[in-house]
């Protein structure tokens, strides 16, 4: 319903975190290696470098939930992952300045997704494919018939023989059935200026995609600087966290006291960089109450499937949380292993959450 790469929503600013041994859940890594695959091919198709490969890092005080489950997910469908010391930590890895007890977990073939880049590199084969992209053009309702779909627009009136409703945090807006399981949040991601002289560079070739656990707080983590995006530098961020808010109401200027949160966890984890923060930006989770995708066929209707509630972590699996929702909404099920992310045996928020 806006321009086409426009910064309201979920998907914009320069990376996204892409990593296999996923302690969120082991079910998720058929997905994600789907959507890697794919991604490959979209890079094969139009020539252009989509993801960097330079590893993730997870850090965690020793026997940490998420470096076992971590490596649990590894074991099982056989990820490559490295056990980092604390004295290799401190020799491989001097930009952090990290607690005793610490030691990490490396998966070498993870890395970061080019946002904007994969985003215009879709939208160019989905055209040659005969896709039509309307911009600007907002969905007012979505009304089933019996032999498909009528989409009400603020333009044109469209019958479809299947819709897929991806409509990040504006999901609840148009399918309000969905509004108890969703809950939108503000969050800032900011990126830090090159290295002071001699510090240890911020770019991919000697520093991965990291997470920190910080135990009872939210995480916090970043990606290196993209020699392709010379204009940003690395990313820091808190994964969670953020305020409950609306995407119509929410404030897009980053405050003040909100730069200053973020350079406080650049010095205190990333001291020896000695890195500042030079821009920030505001972006949106649509979270569920377990933190797991929603991905089904809707009861709006049988030729409506929905993917909702991507919990901040959902940019990785776009293309096979896309392909499954096709499928869903065509044939009714789908080939791809997504049956856990459907509502069924799963809690809505509690209205105390709702509340708060
Ligand atoms: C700061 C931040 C960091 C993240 N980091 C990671 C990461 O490292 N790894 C990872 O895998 N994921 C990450 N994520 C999550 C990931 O980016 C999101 O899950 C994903 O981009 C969400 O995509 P979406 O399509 O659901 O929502 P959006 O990208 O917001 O798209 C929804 C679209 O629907 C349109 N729309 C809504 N309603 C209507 C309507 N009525 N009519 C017409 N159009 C409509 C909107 O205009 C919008 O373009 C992060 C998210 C944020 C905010």
């Amino acid at each position: 319903m806006f321009d086409v790469g426009h910064a309201n929503g979920s998907s914009h600013g320069g990376a996204r975190v892409t990593r296999s041994a996923y302690f969120e859940h082991p079910d998720y890594v058929p997905l994600i290696r789907w959507s890697t695959e794919h991604i490959r091919a979209l890079e094969r198709e139009v020539g252009e470098s989509l993801m960097e490969l330079c590893g993730t890092l997870l850090l965690a005080e020793r026997g940490a939930d998420l470096l076992t489950s971590s490596a649990g997910s590894a074991r099982q469908f056989g990820i490559a992952t490295q056990h980092i010391s604390r004295d290799d930590l401190r020799r491989r890895y001097p930009h952090f300045d990290l607690p005793e007890r610490f030691v990490g977990l490396l998966e070498p073939d993870a890395g970061f997704i080019r946002v904007e880049p994969s985003l215009a590199a879709t939208q160019r084969s989905a055209r040659e494919r005969g896709a039509r992209i309307l911009d600007n053009t907002k969905v007012t309702s979505l009304t089933s018939m019996d032999d498909g779909v009528l989409i009400r627009t603020n333009r044109e009136d469209i019958r479809a023989g299947a819709v897929v409703v991806c409509a990040g945090s504006w999901s609840s807006e148009l399918l309000p059935e969905y509004r108890p399981w969703l809950h939108v949040t503000r969050q800032v991601q900011a990126w830090l200026s090159p290295p002071a002289d001699g510090a240890p560079s911020l770019s991919p070739e000697s520093l991965p995609c990291w997470l920190i656990d910080r135990g009872a707080a939210a995480p916090v983590y970043g990606i290196p600087s993209d020699p392709s995006d010379p204009n940003r530098g690395a990313k820091i961020a808190v994964h969670g966290e953020g305020v409950i808010t609306t995407p119509s109401a929410v404030s897009r200027q980053v405050r003040p006291e909100e730069s200053a949160a973020l350079q406080a966890l650049a010095d205190r984890w990333l001291g020896p960089t000695r890195s500042t923060l030079e821009t920030a930006s505001v972006c949106l989770y649509t979270s569920t109450a377990d933190g797991h995708f929603i991905v089904e066929r809707s009861r709006h209707g049988p030729r409506i499937a929905v993917v909702a509630g991507l919990s901040g972590h959902g940019f990785k699996m776009a293309p096979a949380l896309g392909h499954a929702a096709v499928e869903l909404a065509l044939h009714g099920r789908t080939s791809l292993p997504v049956n856990f992310l459907s509502r069924r045996g799963r809690a809505p928020f509690s209205d105390d959450a709702r509340q708060s």
